[in-house]
């Protein structure tokens, strides 16, 4: 019996999306994380790749019936559009079913280069890779729609950065790789055959209930659009930063995908941007909703042709949807801010009692996490408004706008102790801190210790409990321990 019953529907797909791939393979692979609980979601022969996943999930060897392709897209990157990107140091493994019936693409990053690496060396390096599956995995246990991490494994080579660095190679589980740029590509080449047949794959994919609609295209369009507005509500709450919102990281199935220099928020500054290359602050934190809606404008563009004949029509549809975005969004954000405050029947003054309260924070220098996890601590506890008044420089000040918080919450139905539940699971106390993330990679990089990235995984691993063995990663960065930037890495 083969190791994975793949099923490789994008490569039935027109020949022009995709390119051959052939990964490096590498010289002493040591497999330092192995998903197995998702191995095992998947469908996966768990124990078989206990043993084999080093030499898979480096590229080494090649299982029965995989796809081993590179597949094409373009982007916009920084508001430049590049009209040739693509796998540069990808390669999708192939498609499986899970039990469930789900299609999951399996992909290498890191794992040699493709056709379209352009002047990279298709590799990844250890840092970005340990950053990538420890960010992804956390993302999903805080109830982010995420790409996943299936393995990391450790060449045994070295790439070249600015200096010689251990390479690695993360396989990376999504449901599909189709990205807005993938779109763009075919799209900016007036090839509207390739862009129907990426749209009707995506909606068989992603949106099956569109098939059959008068307007299916349009269709895809909106339910993107929701599904990004929901998604970047839902980063905005636990304070992720992306740093490279390009329109070729932006995924049509509305998964968080490419970790790059993303980062937490440790204090709250509404710009605060952690990627080195990020230098006008484009995917600053409290930029991150305009951008999404910057991006979807491109799709639209791409989807144009397909969504009326007539151009004029398919315009106005278009910019309808886009517009749209708006009110979509705001209404994601404010029910994963009512959420957080532990509010129950909507109240017109709550966006005030919100907003005041993330001005104050910004003023006080107050740490996002702590300053939400103490106001769930609150909410269980009245005794507990010193811990909450301790995040701020202003404490007199906080203590009166929690004074408003509760007046607003006693005209609530809800009983105290199904808020604080409600508040205790929307208001995480750990999150993959950079200071933390750093010394996990550092341990690694400088003396092979993997044990630092494992107590990282395994604190995150269930984010909304307290659990006092885990006290380090819910603690702020000391000054001295804070990461402020944040390097692609690529
Ligand atoms: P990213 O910023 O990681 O989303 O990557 C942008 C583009 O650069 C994508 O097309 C990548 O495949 C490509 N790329 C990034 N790093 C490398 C590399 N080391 N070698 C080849 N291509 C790369
Ligand atoms: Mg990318």
């Amino acid at each position: 019996m083969p190791a994975f019953a793949f099923d490789n529907s994008y490569t039935r797909l027109p020949e022009r999306l995709f390119a051959p791939a052939r990964p490096a393979g590498a010289s002493e692979p040591f497999m330092f994380a192995f998903n197995s609980q998702l191995a095992e979601d998947l469908g996966l022969d768990v124990s078989w790749l206990e043993q084999n996943g080093a030499a898979i999930f480096s590229g080494s060897t090649s299982p029965e019936g995989a796809a081993n392709i590179a597949m094409v897209y373009a982007g916009h990157q920084f508001g430049q559009f590049n009209p040739q990107l693509g796998d540069g140091r990808a390669m999708l493994l192939g498609e499986v079913v899970s039990p469930q019936g789900r299609r999951y693409d399996i992909q290498l990053k890191g794992s040699g280069p493709t056709l379209f690496s352009r002047n990279g060396d298709g590799r990844a390096a250890l840092g970005p890779v340990m950053r990538e599956y420890i960010v992804s995995e956390a993302m999903h246990a805080l109830g982010v729609p995420t790409t996943r991490s299936l393995a990391a494994v450790a060449t045994g080579d070295a790439v070249y950065r600015e200096t010689a660095l251990p390479g690695a190679v993360v396989t990376r589980v999504a449901t599909s790789h189709i990205r807005v740029g993938t779109f763009q590509y075919f799209a900016a080449r007036q090839d509207v055959e390739a862009v129907k047949a990426l749209a009707d794959h995506a909606i068989a994919r992603h949106y099956p209930e569109l098939e059959g609609r008068e307007h299916p295209y349009l269709g895809l369009l909106q339910a993107v659009i929701r599904r990004q507005a929901a998604l970047i509500a839902k980063w905005m709450g636990i304070g992720f930063i992306h740093g490279v919102m390009n329109t070729d990281n932006m995924a049509i199935s509305g998964e968080t995908i490419d970790f790059g220099p993303c980062a937490f928020l440790d204090v709250y500054s509404a710009r605060k941007v952690f990627s080195s290359i990020d230098r006008n602050g484009r995917y600053a934190y409290a930029n991150q909703p305009a951008i999404g809606q910057w991006n979807l404008a491109r799709l639209a563009e791409a989807l144009l042709p397909l969504i009326n004949e007539d151009q004029e029509a398919a315009v106005a549809a278009a910019n309808t949807a886009i517009t749209g975005y708006g009110e979509i969004f705001q209404d994601e954000w404010m029910t994963v801010m009512r959420a957080k405050l532990g509010l129950g029947e909507a109240r017109e003054s709550d966006l005030t009692l919100i907003q005041s309260l993330l001005s104050m924070m910004e003023e006080g220098q107050a740490d996002f996490t702590r300053t939400f996890r103490a106001l769930y601590t609150v909410a269980q506890s009245d005794a507990a408004d010193a811990a909450f008044r301790s995040e701020f420089a202003d404490p007199q000040k906080a203590q009166s706008w929690l004074n408003d918080w509760r007046d607003r919450t006693a005209e609530d139905s809800i009983e105290p102790t199904v808020r604080a539940e409600q508040m205790r699971n929307t208001n995480p106390a750990i999150i993959p801190r950079n200071h933390r993330i750093e010394e996990a990679i550092r341990a690694a990089e400088d003396d092979g210790d993997f044990s630092l990235f494992g107590a990282l995984h395994a604190a995150l691993a269930d984010p909304y409990s307290d659990r006092p063995e885990f006290e380090r990663y819910q603690a702020a960065p000391l000054p001295h321990e804070e990461v402020p930037r944040t390097f692609c890495g690529t």
